[in-house]
């Protein structure tokens, strides 16, 4: 039968389920350019581009006539793609967050109206979400249990591997795509797509599977030197797992058989794999608390009086803290779309303990300016930090800056890197900066150990719970 898949964030051949079921008989690939999307951030956005450009290439390379973009939104436009193929299934990996869920209900309605369906597909994360759940039925909100549940069952397999020839439905009436060439999804972008090109990793599935490769060959090192945001331990697979360039079940199913043959690098490897479980518990939570974004999980927070947009803020966007951790963090997402993950919990506890400022807002900047932006990693990371999600822990935490730098940044290399004068990290942020930001320096170093005392003082006076650590 000929079916359409509905492209999202399944950028992949391999273990996509939704793609193969489509290319069981002649198939059209489509991906729209909706309100959806535009609501994502522009660094998302402009990665997202970055993988449909090789995801297109891919389809080609398997003789498929490519992506149909298409600008519209997808429940006025899939009916007349579905009769225009004479189609009676439309196939989707199922990337499950609350704008997605709105406009696949909208689709689903309008596609039965017409006689046809939509079909969703697992792959986006390891196991189906709703088959964890604790003894009494609920949703897990501490993260170790969820994980030892998560072990128990065991990830699912990956599906198969990339069909080997993808075939393309006759298209009498289908409408024309959109041109690859010249596409901008992020014309939004700060200070140009130019800085961030520059700085980006290779995008695409292959280039994810060898990112993958290397990174369990050093994995060894990785959990002596995961916190550390002066040398480059971690896997730098995030970008590729947001956009499923690569499938949480692939790197899973690797993982555990590179985990199994080298004993030498199995700590590294499985504390790794508890990572990939931190993502799982972040769906997992977005899923049961679709708010997650816009409301503290914990009701008691709701009255807290966090500060609106203030002076303290804009300087904080700014990378104008004078606090080096802190600003390098910024002036590296700002520059290369990523950030050391040691580095965002002390940029994000930095804006909401020491300054006191709502936790949305800096939640806001980060999906503006992170290339591997993914709803629920963001939200719940931002609601741990801030204190108010589920995992009630460290919601008492202070991280004090200049000891973190200490702890983790020993010789201060990453500070230097994006802030040292001349150095190359620093001229590349400056070349990014607006009019009305430039030669705003930092404040001197001083007035940033007075601001550590200050706004620790602050976080005490606010919250008889708040504590340092
Ligand atoms: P690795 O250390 O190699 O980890 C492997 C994978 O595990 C990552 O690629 C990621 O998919 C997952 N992972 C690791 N840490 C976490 C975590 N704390 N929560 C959820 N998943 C995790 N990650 C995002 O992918 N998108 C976001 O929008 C995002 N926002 C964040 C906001 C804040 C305030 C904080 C503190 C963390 C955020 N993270 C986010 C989590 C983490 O910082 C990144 O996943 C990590 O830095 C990516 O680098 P890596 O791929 O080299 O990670």
């Amino acid at each position: 039968p000929t079916a359409i898949h509905w492209l999202t964030r399944d950028f992949r051949l391999g273990d996509n389920p939704a793609l193969a079921a489509a290319a069981r008989g002649p198939m059209r690939s489509v991906f729209f350019i909706d309100a959806q999307l535009l609501a994502q951030g522009a660094a998302s956005r402009w990665r997202l581009e970055r993988a449909l450009r090789d995801f297109d290439a891919a389809l080609r390379q398997r003789g498929d006539a490519g992506v149909t973009i298409l600008r519209g939104e997808p429940h006025e436009l899939l009916p007349r793609l579905v009769a225009a193929l004479g189609a009676a299934e439309v196939h989707q990996s199922d990337w499950p967050c609350p704008a997605m869920r709105a406009s696949q209900q909208r689709v689903d309605q309008a596609l039965r109206a017409q006689g046809a369906q939509l079909v969703l597909h697992p792959g986006h994360l390891l196991i189906h979400p709703r088959l964890l759940r604790t003894k009494g039925g609920g949703a897990y909100r501490v993260f170790t249990p969820f994980a030892r549940a998560l072990r128990g069952i065991g990830a699912d397999r990956p599906g198969a591997g990339a069909p080997p020839r993808i075939p393309t439905a006759p298209g009498a009436g289908w409408p024309q795509s959109v041109a690859l060439d010249g596409l901008d999804l992020a014309p939004d972008l700060h200070g140009g797509r130019a800085v961030l090109d520059a700085h980006a990793l290779p995008a695409g599935e292959a280039a994810a599977l060898a990112r993958l490769d290397d990174f369990l060959d050093r994995a060894s090192e990785y959990e002596a030197r995961r916190d550390r945001p002066d040398i480059d331990a971690t896997s730098g697979l995030s970008e590729a797992l947001a956009l499923g360039e690569i499938s949480p079940r692939s790197v899973w199913a690797i993982a555990e058989a590179r985990r199994r043959d080298n004993p030498a690098a199995a700590d590294g490897i499985a504390k790794f794999m508890s990572e990939l479980c931190w993502r799982e518990f972040a769906w997992h939570l977005l899923i049961e608390f679709p708010q997650m974004a816009e409301r503290a999980w914990r009701p008691e927070w709701a009255e807290f009086p966090w500060r609106g947009d203030n002076a303290d803020f804009d300087r904080w966007r700014q990378a104008r803290t004078g606090i080096a951790l802190v600003d390098a963090g910024l002036r590296e997402m700002r520059v290369t779309g990523r950030m050391h993950n040691r580095v965002r919990m002390v940029v994000a506890s930095w804006l909401t303990k020491h300054l006191l400022t709502d936790w949305r807002l800096g939640l806001a900047h980060f999906q503006d300016s992170l290339s591997d932006w993914d709803p629920a990693a963001n939200a719940m990371n931002w609601q741990w930090v801030a204190g108010c999600g589920p995992d009630a822990a460290p919601f008492f935490r202070i991280f004090n800056p200049e000891r973190q730098a200490e702890r983790f940044d020993p010789r201060g290399d990453y500070r230097r890197a994006w802030l040292g004068p001349g150095a190359a990290g620093a001229l590349a942020y400056d070349a990014t900066l607006p009019p009305d930001w430039r030669g705003k320096g930092r404040p001197p170093a001083d007035e940033g150990t007075a601001a550590i005392a200050a706004g620790r003082q602050r976080a005490l006076d606010a919250h008889a719970g708040f504590r340092d650590a």
